[in-house]
């Protein structure tokens, strides 16, 4: 048998072809692949007889190929990327064990697989374990692909989607994002990548909630990162724990602002922070503070604090958040991007800070109990701001959760109208005649009314729409329902808490409140009046 090799030809651009690919087809009398791949090489190697069918013709290539090289023509089959990696090598070496060929006679050649061609654009997305799926079920039951992408989220590996999409199965990234999302936060960052290294290259970051509504092509690869992943500019890191164990850090004692691992550093607004601004009280100077949260709390402690002379780091978790900060006015260093715990812990652990406040949303509670736990570890103080829960609070019952309030619900009658949000979805299910006696207010979102729809209630029975909500605009909406019920979080007065209960209680309907999470045990509650009174008393 003539020379038969499998040579992966690297995303496309002749740069990234290996110099051994480039031998094997430089050897080659003859080139065998998909038509779009051979063009990918045909100017620079014109002199080679080229043999192609269509996309699905591969069995019929490979048979050409093996049985080429039997009658003595030297032939290299071609993949894009990694030949090994959902490419022809595998078929080759069957085909040519089925014709009683010794395996061993053929050269596999490796390449540059999409993943990495793809991940190296976007910056380290993939530094540690990772998870690569192609999401074609041409040749693989989809029930097989969606079990995979449901281990690989809950093992919290990055994961590369590959054959994301194309034209007959449009909804397999919707569907792989909603299976994903049970087990990583919305907003995890992800990515496509479209068309590395060859004419066209475009590269985009988002969401894990925004990538579910995204259409993607066959020429894409879809990354989505682990919890640890943070998007810097426009680069995606998954930080392998160095800075951590290490403790070399971030802009800080180096200073070098430059280093991965801190999101938020790399993202500074750039102005300079002040180091004895005339007006601050000596007691408070240079002790510093971090605040995160890009909340109208979080924004008004920044400026109290720094007026009050300390030097206060604001750490929120987008551009909008950003720019509402900055649009403040106070001189303070801003941090943008989410930052995973073990980031916090790292930034805490530094001594960077004598303080931190949680002024997040009182429903992030991811994130707070992320920083309640952080600081507990590196002994830095926390204090966390809730909002006011509200005044009338006599008839209200308080529930730690929406499932403990559907559960004492089930022993009662009346029709119940929840203003808990869609992602409790899943708690819904268990209210008893839901169908009937259950109403819902959510925001005008897809995703959230494809999740309440889901959980069982009517279509009549759902109401999109965005708040705040007046009163009368509450009263109309409970009269609609005929509600008995009333099923809301303890959102402040920032979050329409006090016209919800004010509507409800002149309605005579009877109010059940979800508690914020409470991290007493490791941060200091506060409001936001006791707070502010704590920085102008010069007492964190
Ligand atoms: N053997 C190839 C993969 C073939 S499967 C490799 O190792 O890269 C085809 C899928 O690979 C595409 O749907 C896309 O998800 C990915 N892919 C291949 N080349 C790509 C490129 N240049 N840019 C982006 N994605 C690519």
């Amino acid at each position: 048998m003539s020379m038969l090799s499998v040579v992966g030809i690297g995303p496309g651009n002749p740069e990234d072809m290996t110099p051994r690919a480039r031998g094997a087809l430089r050897e080659a009398e003859q080139i065998v692949g998909y038509q779009r791949y051979l063009d990918l090489i045909r100017n620079e190697f014109p002199d080679k007889e080229y043999f192609s069918t269509g996309m699905r013709g591969e069995l019929e290539r490979v048979h050409y190929a093996v049985d080429s090289a039997l009658g003595g023509v030297k032939t290299a089959v071609i993949s894009s990327g990694d030949a090994a990696v959902y490419g022809m090598a595998s078929l080759v070496l069957e085909v040519a064990l089925e014709k009683g060929i010794d395996p061993g006679e053929i050269e596999i050649i490796p390449g540059i697989t999409a993943a990495l061609s793809c991940g190296a654009i976007l910056g380290s997305p993939l530094s540690c374990d990772f998870a690569v799926i192609s999401l074609s079920d041409q040749l693989v039951p989809w029930e097989r692909i969606e079990k995979r992408l449901e281990a690989a989220a809950r093992g919290d590996f990055p994961v590369v989607l590959y054959n994301p999409s194309s034209r007959q199965r449009k909804e397999h990234l919707r569907r792989a994002c909603e299976i994903i999302r049970k087990w990583k936060s919305p907003d995890t960052v992800c990515a496509v990548v479209r068309n590395a290294g060859r004419e066209g290259q475009e590269s985009r970051m988002m969401s894990l909630a925004e990538l579910a509504a995204e259409s993607v092509d066959m020429l894409s690869t879809v990354f989505i990162g682990s919890a640890d992943t943070v998007a810097v500019r426009d680069r995606m890191i998954t930080p392998r724990g160095y800075q951590q164990k290490y403790g070399c850090l971030a802009g800080g004692e180096t200073g070098h602002p430059d280093r991965i691992g801190s999101p938020g550093l790399l993202q500074q607004n750039g102005r300079e922070i002040p180091n004895d601004p005339g007006h601050s009280q000596q007691r408070n100077k240079g002790r510093k503070l971090l605040i995160f949260g890009g909340t109208t709390e979080g924004r008004k402690l920044a400026g109290i604090a720094d007026e009050a002379g300390y030097r206060v780091t604001l750490s929120v978790v987008s551009a909008y958040g950003r720019e509402t900060a900055e649009q403040a006015g106070a001189p303070v260093e801003i941090l943008e991007g989410r930052m995973p715990e073990t980031e916090i812990r790292r930034l805490l652990e530094s001594g960077r800070y004598d303080c931190v406040m949680d002024a997040t949303h009182p429903y992030a509670t991811h994130i707070s109990g992320s920083i309640a736990r952080a600081a507990a570890d590196a002994g830095v103080r926390c204090i966390c701001i809730r909002r006011e829960i509200g005044t009338g609070a006599g008839e209200q019952m308080i529930f730690p959760d929406v499932a403990s309030a559907i559960h004492y619900l089930n022993s009662q009658q009346g029709n119940v109208f929840f203003a808990t949000g869609s992602n409790a979805a899943e708690q819904y299910v268990k209210l008893k005649d839901l169908k009937d006696r259950g109403y819902i207010r959510i925001l005008p979102s897809e995703t959230a009314l494809r999740k309440v729809r889901e959980a069982g209630f009517r279509s009549s029975h759902i109401l999109c729409m965005q708040g705040p909500f007046t009163e009368e605009m509450n009263t109309a909406c409970f009269h609609y329902a005929d509600a008995e019920w009333l099923v809301t979080k303890a959102s402040g007065k920032e979050g329409g808490y006090d016209s919800k209960v004010s509507a409800a209680e002149k309605l005579g309907i009877r109010v059940l409140v979800i508690r914020p999470p409470d991290y007493s045990e490791k941060a200091q509650i506060c409001h936001l009046e006791e707070a502010e009174q704590l920085i102008r008393a010069g007492e964190l």
